[in-house]
């Protein structure tokens, strides 16, 4: 097992402390294994039911918090079927936890003792209750306009927090000077995230009784959701347990669109923009590093993606309340993406909620007030 470069094809062994290739290009990784429908039957409720499709190597001690199988739920809204799948009812409180558990795994079983990473969200939430319950330190570094309301979560998991003078683009430079002592386990580069990303897919297949619905909607930020849910979908349809992909429609927020405009402007990698501030801010990504690979993703299930304004977007969020759905702003843009799409692509898709609301109940008491 090995990871392969997306730009140039070179190969690079798992036990490597790197987080991209030599050439500047993002790696990706590919199990050679999968596993059967038979076999799932016995097996424990966490994504660690599905470990053959991570590539892990075998003697990897899974880095657990009986993250994944979060409920699917199937409601009518105007006229339609679609369902909701509650990935935000995860032990950090959002989806990230099924990245960071696998990429945990990984960072354990290659004997790392601290990691950097910079996102002062739930990425950085996630990986540091992960690194906790791993028993690896973890140095999360936040751009400092940073609100400290949002460091809290991963302070008290025992990670560090190094907050950067400067921009977003400081803070990413700082994490990546520092990977130079201690491993960048990046949510954004690191093709293992990714892989515990796919897991949704399976639930999804799993939990519709071997199908896959008709479209998936999901926020876009760095597009690495979107990108797991067609690795996981894919290898779906190679084993032969689902016929086709889902459209994969990824929502951004037009305040914060690189990969909205790529899409529309028929471009193979992300968008220059100038972002305005958004109340989606965990899809709030300027510079997204796997662009490329998340724009084929899209494109290759015939998906597309959708732009939503800031009044859409909290329209849809009081939505989901009013349906008992404590989803945040971010999460919700989904719903505003669904409700612009041609009413004919509509029905039967499911919609992933991200993230929880209960992260930010005071500002979401202002925002509504
Ligand atoms: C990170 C995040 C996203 C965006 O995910 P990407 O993989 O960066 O596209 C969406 N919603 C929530 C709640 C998030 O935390
Ligand atoms: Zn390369």
């Amino acid at each position: 097992m090995h990871y392969t470069c997306f730009s140039c094809g070179g190969q690079y062994p798992l036990t490597d402390r790197r987080f991209r290739c030599d050439c500047g290009g993002f790696l990706t990784v590919e199990s050679s294994e999968f596993f059967t429908p038979e076999a799932l039957s016995e097996r424990d409720f966490s994504i660690w039911r599905y470990r053959e499709a991570f590539g892990l190597p075998e003697e990897a001690e899974p880095v657990s918090l009986g993250e994944g199988r979060t409920p699917l739920v199937r409601r009518e809204i105007a006229g339609q079927d679609v369902a909701f799948k509650l990935d935000y009812l995860q032990p950090s409180g959002s989806f990230k936890d099924r990245g960071a558990s696998v990429l945990m795994t990984l960072v354990k079983f290659i004997g790392v003792e601290r990691i950097v990473e910079d996102s002062s969200g739930n990425a950085g939430a996630a990986m540091a209750a992960y690194a906790a319950a791993a028993g690896i330190g973890c140095t999360i570094f936040s751009p400092d306009y940073t609100p400290d309301g949002k460091l809290v979560q991963i302070r008290l998991y025992g990670a560090q927090v190094e907050k950067v003078p400067g921009t977003r683009q400081d803070t990413n430079d700082a994490a990546i000077r520092a990977a130079a002592t201690a491993f960048y386990a990046s949510h954004l580069w690191n093709p293992f995230f990714g892989q515990g990303l796919a897991t949704a897919a399976y639930e999804i297949w799993e939990q519709m009784g071997g199908r896959v619905p008709p479209a998936v909607l999901v926020p876009v930020g760095s597009g690495g959701y979107l990108e797991g849910l067609a690795i996981g979908f894919r290898a779906l349809v190679r084993a032969g347990y689902a016929a086709a992909l889902p459209r994969l429609i990824g929502v951004q927020a037009h305040n914060c669109a690189p990969l909205h405009l790529a899409w529309e402007r028929g471009l193979a990698d992300y968008a220059a923009i100038e972002p305005q501030p958004t109340v989606a801010e965990g899809i709030a990504v300027q510079r997204p590093p796997r662009a490329a690979a998340v724009l084929a993703a899209v494109r290759g299930s015939g998906g597309r993606t959708v732009g939503v304004s800031e009044e859409e977007i909290l329209d849809a969020t009081k939505a989901l309340f009013g349906l008992g759905l404590f989803a945040e702003p971010t999460s919700a843009s989904v719903l505003a993406g669904w409700r612009k799409l041609p009413p004919a692509e509509r029905d039967g898709a499911v919609m992933i909620l991200t993230g929880s609301g209960l992260k930010q109940t005071k500002r979401l008491g202002e925002l509504f007030a």
